[in-house]
């Protein structure tokens, strides 16, 4: 096959060289093509150019003149660069604090474009930081100012200005080379621009629409892989042949009979759907959806005896290890007098004590909880009849297809507590049938939530004091663990020795976050649930999943920083034991509009589906590129809720180029992006 140079590395690029490469592929940024497509993070509009005398304070604009003066002056506090610009209508004093060398870069008599805010001091008109470039010929075209700038997510080691240039150089030298994959008529009638145009017009945009109808296509070409992919996987799964199992099952009676609750009749229709797939002799492919909290666990369980009485092992797969730990305690309780036996597989176990676990399943069904160790190279359930994927959206769409081919095929029930509309499900999940319970169990009374400001943190902190005396277990969760210089954002770190000398000094507390060891984390956990350790300071590691019944009492600093699902999961961990419960989120004064309307929605409401609701409407346009934070993190330029207009065509497409066997043209970029779920970290 041709090489395409699209696919060389990234040094090859002009002005990148092996050094810059390094930390572009910091970035994940590999090759020249994944240079063109890696996304803005956002966009600045400074096409707006104005004559000085005109420009007033305040407005952002962009400013073109020939540099009068130059220099710096040091105070005792800092160094103030100054350069004067003059463009026949008046003068303008551009500045940069601490950041000489900018002024270096200045000569007198030189044509330069700068952009930014427009501020007065004094008589002068000055513009702060200004984003800069020197107009070189008359024909300059525009990178940093003068047009709509495209903002990247980059690291310290680069700069936007300098990863502005290796994009330019990228899209004049290689764009050309992208393949375009659809035919002309395609694209008119799915009403899309050319691949090459839409990377042009997403780094260089010359107005705001260009950047919609760029990310059309981009979106587009995503879902439509994906959505390729998966039904190509459907068509080969239904090919395969299942385990037709025996349904009836005395296990689960027993399990049923042994349980302090009655499965409500929500659980119970789910629990028939699941039966109704698991008796044909096709593998199951079914997505289990229940808000946080609405006893997924136990259905999975009786779906798991019934594989189990059959013969067959059952894989339970959970996005993180502080889950697996829970998972395979919870399991091995409710389990206890059923005499099934309940295995646990992590990703720091010894080898030869995994292997004596498998010897010991091949004899005896089982169940086998893990996190991805469960679908590692070499991995291998022996005779695995049923598949169980907890917290599917931390997973990616794509990284199923790993445990779906191995072994024989086996059915697989997909959990997932990311309540999404019916329609948006079927976009992500297309080749997957839904059940949803639509209810908690009953009796659990919803959280009070209060959203307040920092200076009431000695307040918030006495209150959780109290309740902590009264008997209650609390966490307090932040944004990152360690303080960070420059940054404002509380740390696990610092708030457990703040909290260790203040509030709770003859409190146990314990720290919990990624980074520690399993068994430290296990040991942490077991001792909060029973109540020895009385409070958690922690990351998001407790997001997903984690269940102790007593845990009422949750803090979550910096909670501006959170999105709203994010927020929404948290808050899932407490209230799970029927007693009153309290969410209490912190925050700085000054917060963005959009995190206030999140914090008050998270006041409001505690439905997940409300809520979901109401992120579509605060999102709107104008934020790029957040499905992330949503999970679905297979897709870059999709985005679930922008682009769910797109469902449809996709769909209708994916149709057509199926019933005419007409897809060897999409299998590059369809191994291209299926090579993404390979690449996502989970936990
Ligand atoms: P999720 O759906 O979020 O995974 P879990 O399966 O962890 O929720 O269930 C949450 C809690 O509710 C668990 O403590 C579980 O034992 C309990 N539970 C499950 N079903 C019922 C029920 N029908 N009645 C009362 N409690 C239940
Ligand atoms: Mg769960």
């Amino acid at each position: 096959m041709d090489f395409n140079p699209v696919d060389s590395p990234v040094k090859y690029v002009k002005g990148v060289g092996p050094t810059r490469e390094k930390y572009l592929n910091l970035l994940g940024i590999y090759t020249i093509r994944d240079l063109l497509f890696y996304p803005p993070r956002k966009y600045i509009d400074s096409s707006l150019i104005k004559s000085i005398a005109q420009a007033k304070k305040g407005e952002e604009v962009t400013i073109i003149g020939e540099v009068v003066d130059a220099f710096v002056k040091r105070t005792r506090r800092m160094k103030i660069g100054t350069v004067v610009v003059y463009d026949g209508t008046g003068t303008i004093s551009a500045k940069w604090f601490n950041q000489d060398w900018v002024v270096k870069y200045f000569k007198k008599g030189e044509t330069v474009s700068m952009s930014g805010k427009i501020s007065i001091f004094g008589f002068e008109k000055q513009i702060i930081s200004p984003e800069y470039e020197k107009l070189e010929r008359e024909d300059y075209q525009f990178i940093h100012t003068g047009r709509i700038v495209p903002v990247y997510r980059i690291n310290k080691f680069l700069t936007q200005r300098s990863f502005r240039r290796y994009m330019k150089n990228a899209i004049e030298r290689y764009v050309d080379g992208v393949e375009e994959y659809l035919r002309d008529g395609e694209r008119d009638r799915l009403n899309l621009i050319g691949l090459r145009e839409a990377l042009k017009k997403l780094h260089f945009p010359e107005k705001k629409e260009d950047v919609d109808i760029a990310v059309k296509r981009l979106a587009f070409d995503e879902l439509f892989f994906v959505e390729l992919f998966l039904r190509l996987q459907k068509i080969d799964a239904q090919r395969k042949k299942g385990i037709a199992f025996n349904t009836s099952s005395y296990l689960a009676e027993k399990l049923l009979h042994s349980l302090p609750f009655k499965l409500t009749d929500e659980q119970l229709r789910v629990i028939d759907e699941i039966k109704g797939d698991m008796a044909k002799p096709l593998p199951m492919q079914r997505l289990l959806q229940g808000d946080v909290g609405s006893g997924k666990t136990i259905v999975a369980l009786i779906a798991s005896l019934i594989c189990i009485e059959n013969g067959y092992n059952v894989g339970f797969m959970v996005p993180t290890e502080v889950l697996a730990f829970q998972h395979h305690r919870v399991i091995s309780g409710f389990l206890k007098d059923i005499g099934v036996g309940v295995y646990l597989i992590s990703g720091g176990m010894k080898n030869s004590d995994k292997e004596r676990i498998l010897e010991t399943i091949s004899r005896k069904p089982s169940i086998v909880v893990g996190t991805h160790a469960l679908i590692q190279e070499g991995m291998r359930i022996p005779k695995m009849g049923l598949a169980i994927i907890d917290e599917q959206h931390r997973f990616g769409v794509l990284q199923r297809k790993k445990l779906i081919t191995q072994g024989e095929s086996p059915d697989v029930l997909f959990l997932t507590a990311t309540p999404i509309p019916r329609t948006l499900a079927l976009a992500v999940y297309g080749d997957l049938d839904v059940s949803t319970i639509r209810k908690l169990p009953p009796g659990r009374i919803p959280p009070k939530t209060r959203w307040v400001n920092e200076k009431k943190r000695e307040k918030v902190y006495q209150f959780v004091r109290d309740k902590i005396s009264d008997g209650e277990l609390a966490y307090i969760v932040l944004p990152v663990i360690e303080e960070n210089p420059g940054s404002e954002l509380k740390a696990v770190k610092t708030i457990y020795k703040e909290l260790k000398n203040t509030y709770f000094k003859d409190i146990p507390i314990e720290m919990l976050y990624g980074g520690m060891k399993s068994e430290e984390k296990d040991r942490i956990m077991n001792e909060f649930r029973e109540g020895r350790i009385k409070a958690l300071v922690c990351t998001t590691v407790i997001e997903v999943g984690v269940d102790v019944p007593d845990a009422n009492i949750m803090v979550i600093e910096n909670a501006e920083r959170f999105g709203l699902s994010q927020l929404h999961q948290l808050r899932g961990r407490i209230g799970r034991g029927g007693k009153k419960s309290y969410c209490i989120l912190i925050t700085p004064e000054n917060i963005t509009e959009d995190a206030g309307k999140r914090l008050r929605a998270m006041e409001e409401y505690t439905d997940g589906f409300k809520l979901s609701e109401v992120d579509l409407k605060i999102r709107g346009p104008g934020e790029f590129f957040g499905t992330r934070q949503h999970g679905f993190s297979d897709f870059v330029f999709f985005d679930i809720f922008r682009d769910s207009y797109l469902i449809e065509p996709v769909k209708r497409f994916v149709d057509e180029v199926v019933s005419k066997k007409d897809f060897e043209r999409f299998i590059k970029g369809m191994d291209r992006i299926s090579k993404r779920g390979d690449l996502i970290e989970v936990g």
